[in-house]
């Protein structure tokens, strides 16, 4: 068995790692790109969503703990990024420091 790796399949091997990168990076960019949500939006009212986890309506909102962002958040699916993608709200980036009333804590 030969353990060597021709020119031309290391060629070929090189171009692949080339577009799986890319294609890493180009979902990532995407992620970064989504527009954010509207607070005005019907399913943010209804959830309390607010950009900023100060401004909830702890009277209406009377789960908010102290602390809770959508950063520790376990449906956030991003980095600890400014924005990024949140299972609730398909399409759009929430704030990590935003906060909704389906927040689960981080585990
Ligand atoms: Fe933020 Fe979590 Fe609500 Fe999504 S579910 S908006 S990450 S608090």
């Amino acid at each position: 068995m030969n353990n060597y790796i021709s020119r031309r399949g290391f060629g070929r091997l090189c171009a692949g790692l080339a577009v799986a990168a890319l294609a890493t990076e180009t979902r990532s960019a995407r992620a970064a790109d989504l527009p954010p949500v509207e607070e005005s939006a019907a399913q943010a009212q209804a959830l309390g969503y607010r950009h900023d986890a100060a401004q909830v309506d702890r009277a209406k909102f009377a789960n908010y703990v102290e602390g809770s962002t959508c950063a520790n958040c376990q449906l956030f699916q991003g980095a600890a990024a400014d924005w990024g993608p949140c299972a609730i709200f398909p399409g759009v980036a929430v704030a990590a420091k935003g906060w909704c009333s389906a927040y689960v804590k981080k585990a």
